[in-house]
């Protein structure tokens, strides 16, 4: 997937803009509010970021959250959004303020149920002042009243909230709740999630998860839809649809939930998306053989409108696909491909974004084994085209998969040659490694995050190997590898896999 907005964030410089108070003064000791500060502890603010190497100030420091009430209600036809977001979190320090990341227009801020004071900082920093210093390892409950118009509430230029003819997406990586709930917004932070939404009556809200109650009737002819994920994701798995759906609701061979939404703008592409996306709980029964167990409440996938985004996110539970890829008919590989991330990407997050490769290399991959095992050629075969296909001079060997910069995080490189990478880490290790690292990998930091090391210190245990070579050259090494390995050169002029076609034009819309 990819985003516009990161290179120009990254080179923002954060400046401190005006002061907006609001509530009561700051007070020196209020009842009820749990452990008081202790004296060996000075409470300090917390950090307006977490230190992320291409994003620093994405995520803050001094609290971790542990699930979001997003609680919306939302007028397509003016793009109005207003809403009520509870967040429940725990200081991990002695705070004397800490930061929300967040765009809209706020209108009050409470902590454990008292008036604060706030204050906007850099692009998106939303800085919280508890009417008393909070302690360390307190249970935090702030509630935050907003409202705004996402569409028109532009950072550089742009909004990662897609306003639609019928209603609006909210999909985009790194950046999505900016526009739509305050957060801890870095995927080191990880949280469950309620999300309602008040709509017209007509109009239908998709997000993650399972949906805990039935669309609930509300006065002035309105419904009010509610979403609920009860297992621990970064922000920018959340997602909302709203607009014009069919949804379809079924269950997967496994026994949980499967939800799908096509859109009803799609026209004559609407075949080919359905085609695809219905092969969800097929598909994803294939990756838990080979990736561990899925996990997920629930499974699905969403059909976005015509005129919505050009790319697909892996929204925890529910990916939400643009039209292009249903242009030339159905394209099982791109569901392949944010259904993997479900295991590499959600469960198993980055923990510097910096490690992209752990999200795009190995969805990227899991589509050549798809290749394989549909027949339509094997990883080896797409191996060699796509080394083929790219001269030794090409741009594309600059890009270290690996750390490819601020600005390339959704390089194609990143894909392709991550593909690749994961490839020569098959070979080094032999497949019956390989396939015992991939679960092991999963497993071990399920619900987490992780790093490029990690990765490699798991995979040379398990496999008895030292890997260092076949990382540095293919993740961390600019220029075409030289293949060294007879069975990495089995064809000078490679035929082109069936499957190619397919990859390709996913890969077109899925990269920058
Ligand atoms: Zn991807």
């Amino acid at each position: 997937m990819r985003r516009v907005l990161t290179a120009a964030i990254a080179a923002l410089t954060v400046t401190t803009a005006g002061t907006v108070t609001t509530g009561a003064p700051g007070q020196a000791a209020l009842p009820g509010q749990g452990r008081p500060a202790s004296a060996s502890a000075t409470p300090r603010p917390g950090s307006a970021g977490l230190g992320d190497s291409y994003f620093p100030d994405y995520g803050n420091g001094g609290y971790d959250v542990g699930h979001y009430d997003v609680r919306l209600r939302y007028e397509p036809a003016t793009d109005r959004l207003t809403g009520t977001t509870t967040i429940l979190a725990k200081s991990t320090q002695a705070l004397s303020r800490f930061n929300l990341d967040f765009l809209l227009d706020v209108q009050s801020v409470r902590v454990n149920g008292w008036p604060a004071t706030f204050n906007r900082a850099g692009v998106h920093e939303l800085v919280v002042t508890a009417p008393r210093p909070i302690a360390k390892d307190q249970q935090l409950t702030i509630v935050v009243k907003y409202a705004g118009v996402p569409s028109e509430t532009l950072v550089n230029g742009y909004t990662g909230w897609t306003r639609t003819a019928d209603g609006a997406l909210a999909v985009n990586e790194p950046e999505s709740a900016w526009w739509w709930f305050p957060s801890n917004d870095h995927p080191k932070d990880k949280a469950t999630w309620d999300i309602s939404v008040s709509v017209p009556t007509g109009v239908e809200v998709v997000s993650n998860g399972v949906q805990p109650r039935d669309p609930l009737p509300e006065a002035g002819d309105r419904t009010r839809w509610s979403w609920r994920s009860t297992r621990p994701g970064a922000t920018y798995q959340a997602f909302l649809a709203i607009g014009q759906y069919d949804i379809v609701t079924d269950t997967a061979p496994n026994g949980q939930p499967v939800i799908n939404a096509y859109s009803t703008t799609l026209g004559d592409r609407e075949p080919a998306a359905r085609a695809s996306i219905e092969r969800t709980a097929e598909i994803v029964d294939w990756e838990t053989v080979l990736f561990g167990p899925y996990p997920f409440e629930a499974q699905g996938g969403v059909a976005g409108p015509i005129d919505g985004i050009g790319f697909a996110l892996e929204t925890q539970t529910r990916p939400v696909y643009g039209p292009g890829f249903w242009r030339r008919g159905a394209n099982p590989y791109v569901v392949v491909h944010e259904n993997a991330h479900q295991w590499f990407g959600d469960s198993v997050s980055v923990a510097d974004w910096s490690a992209i490769w752990l999200n795009e290399g190995f969805a990227s991959y899991a589509e050549w084994l798809w290749s394989e095992e549909q027949g339509e050629g094997t990883a080896q075969e797409l191996f060699d085209f796509t080394y083929a296909d790219y001269p030794a001079d090409s741009e594309f060997w600059r890009v270290l998969p690996g750390d490819p910069g601020a600005d390339r995080v959704f390089d194609g490189a990143v894909y392709d040659r991550g593909a690749m990478a994961l490839h020569q880490i098959r070979l080094a290790v032999g497949d019956k490694a390989f396939f015992r690292i991939l679960p092991a990998w999963t497993a071990r930091h399920r619900y987490g995050n992780g790093t490029i090391g990690q990765f490699r210190a798991l995979a040379e245990r398990i496999s008895g190997k030292d890997l260092a070579e076949v990382f540095t050259t293919w993740l961390f090494t600019a220029g075409r590898p030289e293949l060294t390995t007879a069975a990495a050169r089995s064809a000078a002029a490679p035929a082109q896999p069936k499957s190619w076609a397919k990859v390709r034009a996913a890969h077109q819309l899925l990269a920058r």
